[in-house]
């Protein structure tokens, strides 16, 4: 199964896509992380990446699809994904139907997780994520035992850089610009799902497991 999350940043893909990637046994794969991951390690890949996303642009498309195609050779990709922050451009989207079609295979589903801008900027604020493992809280919908220290990992949480306000507003203009456009896109390929991302997490992942199945 080869599963697509779309959505606003702060919509709840990477939640519901950690959710998705436990019950149906297929790795969550999220740029926007893996980028995280380059940045701490000090990378060549993490330092150009990191002067886009300190101010809430997209990272260049050639970038963002070498790396991608790269992680698809690992072996846990074999029986599927789900894909948390990537396409986010038609480019991208494009560079990834090419490189499924030439392999024989194809995107299963794409789901619009869908919350008003209002809401947004209320939950990237509260976002805090695990400096150790990367686990994602928010200080008001899904909080921590222990205030500001990691269920998983018992590491310190901070608030991103890029959830500060400042700029959470330009994050969500480069969505509507560049991102959003990719609903049109996978409804003209007859396979987007809409849920509404808005209700409590554990019924957006019911209205997900209706889509996908048990
Ligand atoms: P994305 O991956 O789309 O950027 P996240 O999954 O990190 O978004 O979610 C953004 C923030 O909102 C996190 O702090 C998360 O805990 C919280 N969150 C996710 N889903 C919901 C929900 N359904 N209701 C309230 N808060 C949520
Ligand atoms: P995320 O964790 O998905 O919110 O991504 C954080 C940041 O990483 C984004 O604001 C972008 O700067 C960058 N990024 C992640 N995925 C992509 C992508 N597919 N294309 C371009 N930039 C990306």
């Amino acid at each position: 199964m080869k599963i697509i999350m779309l959505g606003a940043p702060g919509a709840g893909k990477g939640t519901q896509a950690k959710m998705i990637a436990s019950k149906y046994t297929i790795p969550h794969i999220s740029t926007g992380d893996i980028f995280r991951a380059n940045i701490k390690n000090g990378t060549e890949l993490g330092k150009k990446a990191k002067t886009y996303m300190d101010q809430g642009l997209l990272v260049p498309d050639e970038l963002v699809v070498d790396l991608i195609m790269d992680r698809f050779k690992e072996a846990d990709c074999a029986n599927g994904y789900v894909l948390d922050g990537f396409p986010r451009t038609i480019p991208q989207a494009e560079a990834l139907d090419k490189a499924l079609a030439e392999a024989g295979t194809k995107v299963d589903v794409a789901i619009n997780v869908e919350v008003p801008d209002e809401n947004i900027v209320n939950r990237m604020g509260g976002r805090r994520a695990c400096v150790g493992c990367g686990a994602t809280y928010h200080i008001v919908y899904n909080p921590t035992k222990v205030d500001g220290v990691c269920d998983t990992c018992g590491k310190e949480l901070i608030l991103r850089d890029d959830d500060k306000p400042e700029t959470v507003q330009k994050r969500l203009n480069v969505y509507h610009e560049q991102t959003e456009p990719l609903i049109k896109y996978y409804t003209n390929k007859g396979i987007l799902k809409e849920v509404d991302g808005t209700v409590d997490m554990n019924d957006v992942f019911a209205a997900i497991v209706n889509i996908l199945g048990e």
